[in-house]
């Protein structure tokens, strides 16, 4: 059978779509969700049972649906949790809450399209042509869609060393993935820990390493060692002002660096410039997009993608207390001495070169970039032509409606992505707060095309 959409994935972006879809297909259409994820919807994010793992947006920001935005808050309270809009709740309601709202869909079946999961991974596809794409799926079945929406993620990024610099023994002590928890239970309360990478995911492994009982040093090691900010008491947000004649980026930080001279708080600012940021992104050239990702980002990332107050005390905490010690440096070597693995770096700033041995290594070094090396479907798509990656390797080219560009720069009317696949094109792209607006508006883009094909 054909299906009128495949959405491929099983994260927030596939929920926000699906969802979307329930709501605009007739009841003769039919949706498959290819999946290979247990919690559907949950994806990375919102599959922890750690209630310390807050999100890192107030609840008030965090529904689903755009234009009803007080839905999360609602649920929340229909729960009995005391939070209000600007609280920041637990990860592992959002996930709940995504699942309900699916669920409260699926049951009111009136007038509603039919929804399939099929609990799989598509690991190729070939283009149909008039018909629509036929994606291969590793279960051996094969599935044909008119139209595709790619809600795919990111992947993680591999560990900043090559494997031959990597030490065999140690290898048994590399959680190459951390998202998977269950690596929590092979670690003893007293054993050293060294994460790598000193972001947002790097905040979430120390908490659920100590609420597993762990109560050894974390040593945290990033180039920079930069660490992400709290959220502040909340307060309007400020609207950013741009130099009038240039996007060079070395201007707009100055003018920025003014506004928070002249009395705007820095937290404001960032909040102003949100709504903005795909715009001024898109106004930038290539290579001032590249010199943003060489020289920025880290600084970027610690301002704009901020944790709660009550995780940064918490996490300031350990670091007063000496459990967690954060080094800025470059690794170069994963050794093995002892019984433990010894991790070689540069210090930054040096050239000299410092040792400390640990029980485990975690690679939490990134997923800002989606790229196309993680997945063998992208890979498969893109030596067929049917999507570009995008030339900074953020993801794949899309058009303004995110739809996919081919090799002979034709927007694909029938396949579309979704998330952090587009960041090359929007950038800002990665949280629920824009997520749902894109996935509004492909939903929408596809149930015109299937509305359209219907009155035919
Ligand atoms: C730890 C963490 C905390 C976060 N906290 C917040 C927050 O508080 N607020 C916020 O707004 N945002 C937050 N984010 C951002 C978050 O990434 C987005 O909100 C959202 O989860 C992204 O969803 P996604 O579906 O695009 O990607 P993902 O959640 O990565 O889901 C993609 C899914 O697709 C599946 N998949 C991939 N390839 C295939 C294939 N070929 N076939 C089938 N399935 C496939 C994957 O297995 C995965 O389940 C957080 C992110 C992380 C990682």
């Amino acid at each position: 059978m054909r299906y009128d959409v495949a959405i491929v994935g099983s994260g927030f972006s596939a929920i926000a779509v699906s969802i979307n879809l329930l709501k605009l297909l007739p009841q003769s259409a039919s949706i498959a969700v290819i999946g290979d994820d247990p919690g559907f919807g949950r994806g990375t994010a919102y599959r922890t049972e750690f209630h310390l793992h807050r999100l890192n947006v107030p609840a008030g920001r965090m529904s689903v649906f755009p234009d009803m935005p007080n839905d999360f808050v609602d649920w929340l309270q229909r729960q009995g949790r005391a939070i209000t809009p600007d609280d920041f709740a637990s990860r592992g309601d959002y996930g709940l809450y995504l699942r309900d709202t699916l669920a409260a869909l699926l049951r009111s079946r009136d007038g509603r399209p039919r929804l399939e999961f099929v609990k799989a991974k598509a690991t190729g596809c070939v283009n149909q042509y008039s018909s629509g794409t036929s994606f291969q799926l590793d279960n051996t079945d094969e599935l044909l869609a008119r139209n595709t929406v790619l809600c795919l993620g990111v992947g993680n990024a591999n560990l900043p060393i090559s494997d031959t610099a990597i030490a065999e023994a140690a290898e048994a002590r590399i959680i190459r993935n951390p998202w998977r928890l269950s690596w929590l239970s092979r670690v003893q309360p007293h054993d050293d820990v060294c994460i790598l990478g000193s972001g947002l995911t790097m905040i979430d492994q120390v908490l659920a390493l100590r609420e597993h009982g762990h109560r050894g040093t974390i040593h945290v090691l990033s180039r920079r060692g930069l660490t992400p900010h709290a959220h502040g008491a909340h307060k309007a947000p400020v609207t950013p002002e741009y130099p009038a004649d240039t996007r060079e980026l070395s201007a707009v930080l100055a003018t920025f660096r003014k506004q928070v001279r002249d009395g705007a708080e820095w937290r404001c600012l960032m909040d102003g410039l949100r709504s903005r940021t795909q715009a001024l992104w898109q106004e930038l050239s290539r290579d001032q997009r590249a010199r943003f990702l060489r020289h920025a980002l880290p600084w970027w990332n610690i301002h704009r993608h901020r944790i709660s107050p009550a995780v940064a005390n918490r996490f300031n905490a350990l670091i007063d207390a000496g459990s967690v010690v954060v080094h800025a440096g470059f690794i170069e070597a994963i050794g093995w001495k002892q019984d433990k693995a010894e991790i070689d770096y540069r210090p930054r700033g040096t050239s000299g070169k410092a040792a400390f041995a640990v029980d485990w290594i975690v690679n939490c070094t990134g997923m800002e970039r989606a790229g196309i090396a993680h997945s063998p479907l992208l890979r498969e798509m893109k030596r067929d032509g049917m999507i570009q990656a995008d030339e900074l390797g953020l993801g794949i080219v899309v058009d303004a409606a995110a739809r996919v560009i081919d090799s002979h720069q034709a927007a694909n009317p029938h396949i579309f992505a979704v998330g952090a696949l587009t960041a090359g094109r929007f950038w800002e792209i990665t949280a629920v707060p824009d997520i749902r607006v894109q996935a509004q508006h492909v939903a929408g883009a596809v149930a015109a095309e299937v509305n359209g094909k219907e009155s035919q």
